[in-house]
């Protein structure tokens, strides 16, 4: 099958493009065809002499992603349900605030990790999403909003840590200034704890931030929400997140979703100060966004309030997501999961 010609990196279709005795700018206006005008066609690329645009077009091709459903919520957020080239379906979110836009992208059709209170998993695993499918999420979300994302979270659907490769090769072509320009500060990986991911991902020093689903400190109670960490412990875990700081400068941030009568006890908030006492780390509360699959339900503000009043005799510091998209299924993989 002929690989997406945005599968490469600008420095990559260089390369090719000077292998095949074109000169090197070349390059540069065939990026632009493909991520400043977003054209979906080779012979649309004006400038491209129908030589070049003739080799590109019998060894690369331009996937787009197709529209299946959209849901908008009252306080803005926006979620796509994507269609690939190969029917798999995947969803993204557009999360716009006052000073930026962020776009949650998925990395994976699926997901193989089977945390108990999330949406992706329960269709199973598909399959890697390529990096021009990472990327094209943007590409198809400025196409229909005629906006520009300025923040990138790897949030949506999959583990991006599960599928590195790719998750780095998008990285560096949404960085690019011939790709997307957008600063590696303003990018965002989200993983459950997969520790030689986590290691991976400070050797090729990405630039990128680096936020990990916490959600319990207790052993067994995280064992038992995120299966993974029968595997990779919080010991283990922290250890890698301590020399992820020490190597990029930075702190991680640690995601813990408010799960009543789970993990919101004063013992919770005890074992999560010991984690974080030594971890350069930002801790982010998220209260739990029902899934109608999963029996937890949605902290009230008195017991969040309980919560963080604890973590806040602690000196520990916080901030608390606000709910958003909760009129919309806007929790990761509940669409794609109500609609395929
Ligand atoms: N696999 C990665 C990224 C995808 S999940 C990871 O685990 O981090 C993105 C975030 O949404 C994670 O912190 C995940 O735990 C959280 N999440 C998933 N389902 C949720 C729900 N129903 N309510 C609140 N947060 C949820």
């Amino acid at each position: 099958m002929r690989k997406d010609i945005r599968d490469l990196r600008p420095g990559e279709l260089r390369d090719y493009i000077i292998s095949s005795g074109e000169p090197a700018y070349r390059s540069s206006q065939v990026c632009e065809w493909l991520y400043g005008k977003q054209v979906r066609i080779f012979d649309e690329m004006q400038n491209i002499p129908v030589s070049l645009r003739k080799v590109l077009k019998e060894n690369f091709t331009i996937n787009s992603l197709e529209l299946k459903e959209k849901e908008v919520s009252k306080d803005g957020v926006v979620k796509y349900l994507l269609v690939l080239k190969d029917s798999n379906v995947i969803e993204t979110a557009l999360i716009p605030s006052e000073d930026r836009l962020t776009l949650c992208v998925s990395t994976q059709a699926g997901c193989r990790f089977g945390c108990l209170f999330c949406a992706s998993a329960l269709g199973g695993f598909k399959r890697n999403l390529v990096a021009s499918e990472i990327t094209g999420q943007l590409i198809e979300v400025q196409r229909l909003t005629g906006k520009k994302v300025t923040n990138i979270v790897f949030m949506g659907v999959g583990e991006p840590l599960d599928n590195l490769d790719n998750l780095i090769a998008s990285v560096d072509i949404l960085n690019h200034d011939e790709g997307f320009g957008i600063g590696r500060r303003r990018m965002t990986v989200s993983t459950c704890g997969l520790v030689p991911g986590i290691e991976k991902l400070k050797d090729k020093k990405t630039g990128v931030g680096l936020s990990v689903s916490l959600h319990s400190a207790d052993e067994a109670k995280r064992s038992h929400l995120i299966p993974v960490n029968r595997k990779y412990g919080l010991t283990c875990l922290k250890n890698a997140l301590k020399d992820f700081t020490e190597g990029c400068g930075y702190p991680v941030t640690l995601e813990y979703v408010l799960i009543p009568d789970y993990n919101m006890r004063k013992k919770d908030a005890e074992k999560l100060y010991s984690f974080c006492r030594g971890l350069k780390s930002k801790l982010n509360f998220i209260p739990y966004n029902p899934v109608s699959e999963k029996p937890w339900r949605m902290p009230d503000k008195t017991e969040i309030g309980k919560f963080t009043s604890e973590v806040e005799k602690m000196n520990l510091f916080y901030t608390l997501r606000k709910p958003r998209g909760r009129d919309i299924q806007a929790a990761c993989g509940q669409l794609r999961l109500n609609k395929q």
